[in-house]
């Protein structure tokens, strides 16, 4: 009670209240489950230490570390003119970052959201991306129906809680595609052709959106979702992605 009470007559309850949770709760880390102190909303210090982000200076293709020497990576210059502004990328598609969507992807680990829609909501303010709304790269409903939800559409939902930023979800995927992994850029594009549909096209008019995705790969799944957008008036592209493929 000695220490409680002068602290109670300096600090006001707010205060207090937090430096009592942060003393006597803790939650587990999304990631690695470990308790650490203080609220559950980002990842611990150790899997932050871990996590492969993505160091400047960046690719504005595909959002990956570049050499800086071009504006866009090697691996872009190979790819067709992005049909975006300005890409975001939180993380290198390797060791713990891969892990880690591998399982908000496949293994029903919706609570990794949180912390990588933090992180991504404080790299869109560095970005000066100014996007009007947010718009989750849609599965098809199948493929929502087995796996039991959309990553992207999670991961921005956490975004637009961040930022304010509403969400939009005005594509549809109309074409169910084969799993792209072993295809070609050019058998990958053919597959992609006709599979957005955008549900309504008085909204993307004139507007500046962002587009989000879990990985991007070659990118042919983003520029068809772009291409869709940007047929009915889209203002401009920008592209946020977990990590470049
Ligand atoms: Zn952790
Ligand atoms: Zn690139």
């Amino acid at each position: 009670m000695d220490t409680i009470i002068p602290f109670l007559r300096n600090n006001s309850f707010a205060d207090f209240a937090k430096r009592l949770v942060s003393e006597f709760v803790s939650f587990p880390c999304p990631a690695c489950l470990k308790n650490m102190p203080g609220d559950s909303s980002g990842f611990c210090s150790e899997c932050l230490d871990r996590l492969p982000l993505v160091k400047n200076p960046v690719c504005r293709g595909c959002g990956a570390e570049n050499d800086g020497i071009f504006e866009v990576c090697e691996k872009c210059l190979k790819e067709e003119k992005r049909k975006w502004r300005k890409a975001v990328a939180l993380m290198r598609m390797e060791d713990y970052g891969r892990e880690l969507i591998h399982r908000f992807k496949y293994k029903n680990d919706t609570a990794l959201a949180r912390p990588f829609g933090k992180i991504a909501a404080e790299l869109l303010r560095k970005s000066r991306i100014k996007p009007d709304f947010i718009v989750p790269v849609p599965l098809h409903w199948t493929r929502t129906f087995t796996r039991g939800y959309n990553q992207s559409r999670v991961l921005c939902q956490i975004v637009s809680g961040e930022t304010g930023i509403p969400v939009r979800t005005v594509l549809k995927r109309v074409k169910r595609t084969p799993k792209q992994a072993n295809l070609s850029g050019i058998q990958r594009r053919k597959n992609l052709e006709g599979a957005f549909s955008v549900t309504d096209g008085e909204i993307c008019r004139n507007g500046v959106i962002l587009l989000v995705d879990d990985v991007l790969t070659t990118g042919s799944t983003l520029t068809a979702a772009s291409s869709a957008l940007l047929e009915y008036g889209a203002k401009e592209i920008n592209i946020l992605i977990l990590a470049r493929g």
